[in-house]
């Protein structure tokens, strides 16, 4: 279990800047995600902590111990590719086995080594097998165990699930969680999709531009995103423009004048518009709801343009009269709302009502 601290880290490559001053502290036994869009510099950050890459400036620490210098295979870090990056030659055990061979341990520890990262993965009995003659989640799996049997100091994941399919990556979440856990691993894993950094992350950081944007727990960041970029990339959300008016009767709350009326929110509690400010505001589709919300003034008159029925939940697409098209989504359906001249109403409380930066 190592605690990894990042400072001022920069890279350029051909003269165009991929890390951009990046700070960050990954605590000892966290499941930390980098999440952002294709091309932010998730890989190229993911890499310099393995020390596949040298930074231009900036130092990485494990523990207290400067690593920025220090080459890959002395770091005591064990990596899982998107790949697998498995040698085709050698069958289940020999692939799990690379790392121990390389370091020179003797064989009797070896062979011991492998049964028991084998089994953590569930591929007990399997040592044996060529990696062609197994599933695609099979020789995830493999890939899991190569990096585990070394026992590293940390677990670097660059998109390990992209290559399964939807059940079975579902299922590798919550193994790999359990894995990393119960061995009290300090683990960064890279990813682009949102639901496995939500569903796995202890915390995350949301990259855009070589540059870390947030850094926070899974509900902080859906909640409390810091800017647009976050709202709209960590889940679907309502984006309506504004002016703010006032501090609000009700503390911590401020009236925002939109094109359709006078909404309340709040901020994510670390800054205060000041008035006439523009600003925007973003509500997620699943905290509009049709009932009626105590206390909210949040309300938006429309009528139904298009349903989408999901099982689980019902979308809805509804043109507010006077204002933009918004997205609700509601869960557990009943009765099924069809697109229509009807007005509706639906209600958002002034919780869920976030107000950005414009
Ligand atoms: P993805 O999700 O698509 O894998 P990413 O966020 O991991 O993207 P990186 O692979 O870190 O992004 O790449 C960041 C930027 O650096 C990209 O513009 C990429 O083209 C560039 N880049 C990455 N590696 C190199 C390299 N070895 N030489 C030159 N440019 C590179």
């Amino acid at each position: 279990m190592v605690t990894i601290t990042i400072q001022e880290l920069t890279k350029r490559f051909s003269g165009s800047v991929v890390l951009s001053s990046v700070n960050l502290q990954i605590d000892a036994g966290e499941l930390f995600f980098l999440l952002g869009p294709s091309g932010c510099g998730k890989t190229t950050l993911l890499r310099h902590i393995a020390g596949f890459y040298a930074p231009d400036a900036g130092k990485i620490w494990f523990d207290d111990e400067d690593v920025t210098r220090l080459p890959a295979h002395k770091r005591g870090t064990g990596m899982m590719f998107q790949s697998y990056a498995l040698w085709p030659h050698l069958n289940v055990a020999q692939n799990v086995a690379f790392g121990l061979e390389e370091r020179k341990r003797p064989r009797r520890e070896i062979e011991h080594r492998v049964s028991e990262a084998l089994e953590q993965v569930k591929l007990d009995g399997l040592g044996s097998r060529k990696i062609q003659q197994l599933s695609g989640g099979q020789q995830q799996r493999v890939a899991l165990a190569r990096a585990l049997v070394i026992r590293p100091k940390c677990l670097l994941l660059d998109e390990p699930l992209s290559n399964l399919d939807a059940k079975l990556r579902l299922e590798m979440r919550t193994e790999i969680r359990h894995i990393v856990k119960q061995h009290g691993l300090t683990a960064i894993y890279v990813t682009h999709d949102r639901d496995e950094a939500l569903s796995m992350a202890d915390r995350m950081a949301i990259m855009d531009a070589g540059k870390l944007v947030q850094v926070d727990a899974p509900p902080d960041i859906y909640r409390n995103p810091a800017t647009r970029m976050v709202a709209e990339f960590i889940g679907e959300t309502n984006f309506i423009e504004g002016r703010t008016l006032r501090a609000s009767s009700r503390e911590g709350f401020l009236d925002v004048e939109t094109p359709f009326g006078v909404l309340r929110g709040r901020t994510d509690g670390t800054w205060q518009p000041a008035s006439g400010q523009p600003v925007l505001l973003s509500i997620r589709p699943e905290a509009l709801t049709f009932g009626s919300v105590l206390d909210s003034p949040n309300r938006f008159p429309g009528h139904i343009i298009d349903t989408t029925y999901l099982g689980a939940s019902v979308q809805y697409l509804i043109q507010v009269s006077g204002g933009p098209l918004i997205k609700v989504c509601e869960t557990n359906p009943q009765d099924i709302r069809v697109p229509g001249e009807e007005e509706v109403r639906v209600m958002a409380a002034m919780g869920d009502v976030v107000i950005l930066r414009k």
